[in-house]
């Protein structure tokens, strides 16, 4: 089944995402860590794609045992501007094989001792759709940044950006993590005004300790709000209160997205099932209104 066809159903859907080991000896341990989170009832479970190649076969492989043993939807990240096109080309034949209906199709970063990707790469995420839309009947989402991307001086032009993107046969996004709501309604005001009309998923980070705060803002270069620093500033110390207040921060936050009107949420689980089953149990009854 296609995620599009999922999203469009008139009810909440919760989403979480796992991330394949470093080496291959890590297999075993996200694989248990997925089952845990499929018990939860996930719309679908999305699988993220390391830039390096290091990681990739993995997320194959763990996006078809979501699909195959847990019965559950599988979303498998792909990126472009680190492999060449070729590479790329056998990835997403490789998918096909697999049966996995769902790609989120992603530049990626460019690494830090790369100049722009060369010919023989795909340059943006917007190349890569085509070329997906090329090997066959795929859904596919793409990312979108609502405090905008790193590279962009303009929020403007990373909409016209993304206007462009979503032309080339996007079905829904998912957006960079962010943790002022008020932000996010800003963009979805302003993507929707551009005339990009397909469903975006709020991307939700329950931040459980202060180490992981600092290694988001690096990652995304994500703006915190007085309210989440003075959480920091008063529980950081103590990794049970912080993971306490993480969880009830970013349960917050979904609640306050549900009663605004926004049916499909996405939660940056960072295989951990404890910490995606205690939010779920904050939505039990919400989630079935
Ligand atoms: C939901 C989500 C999931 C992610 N998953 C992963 C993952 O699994 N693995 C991973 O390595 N990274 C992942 N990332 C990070 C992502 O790869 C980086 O943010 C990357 O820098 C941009 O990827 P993109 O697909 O958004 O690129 P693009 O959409 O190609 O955009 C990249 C930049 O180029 C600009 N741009 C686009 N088109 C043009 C154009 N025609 N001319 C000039 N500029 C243009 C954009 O505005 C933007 O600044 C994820 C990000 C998000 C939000």
């Amino acid at each position: 089944m296609k995620i599009i066809d999922r999203l469009n159903e008139d009810r909440i859907h919760i989403s979480f995402e796992v991330f394949p080991p470093k080496t291959d000896d890590g297999i075993e341990k996200v694989l248990a860590a997925t089952d845990e989170i499929a018990k939860l009832d996930p719309a679908f479970i999305s699988v993220t794609y390391g830039a390096g190649g290091g990681t990739s076969k993995n997320t194959a492989r763990i996006a078809s045992h979501i699909k195959e043993d847990l019965h559950v939807l599988s979303l498998a990240h792909l990126t472009c501007a680190s492999s060449t096109k070729d590479e790329v080309r056998d990835v997403i034949e490789n998918l096909k094989t697999l049966g996995i209906e769902n790609i989120l199709a992603l530049r990626g970063d460019i690494p830090a001792n790369m100049p722009f990707p060369g010919e023989d790469r795909f340059h943006y995420a917007w190349e890569l759709i085509q070329e997906i839309r090329q090997h066959g009947d795929f859904c596919i989402g793409a990312a979108c940044y609502p405090e905008g991307h790193v590279e962009n001086e303009h929020k403007a032009d990373d909409i016209r950006y993304l206007k462009q993107k979503v032309g080339c046969g996007v079905d829904f996004l998912t957006t960079q993590m962010f943790f002022d709501n008020d932000i996010h309604y800003n963009f979805l005001y302003r993507i929707r005004e551009a005339g990009i009309t397909v469903p975006v998923l709020p991307g939700i980070m329950p931040i459980t300790s202060a180490s992981q705060m600092k290694r988001s803002q690096e990652l995304s270069g994500t703006v915190f709000p007085r309210r989440f620093l003075a959480i920091l500033d008063r529980f950081g110390g103590s990794p049970e209160a912080m993971r306490q207040a993480g969880i009830a921060y970013a349960t917050d936050q979904i609640i306050d997205l549900l009663a605004n009107g926004v049916k499909n949420i996405h939660i940056y689980s960072m295989n951990k099932p404890d910490v995606a089953a205690e939010i779920m149990r904050n939505l039990s009854e919400i989630i079935k209104c």
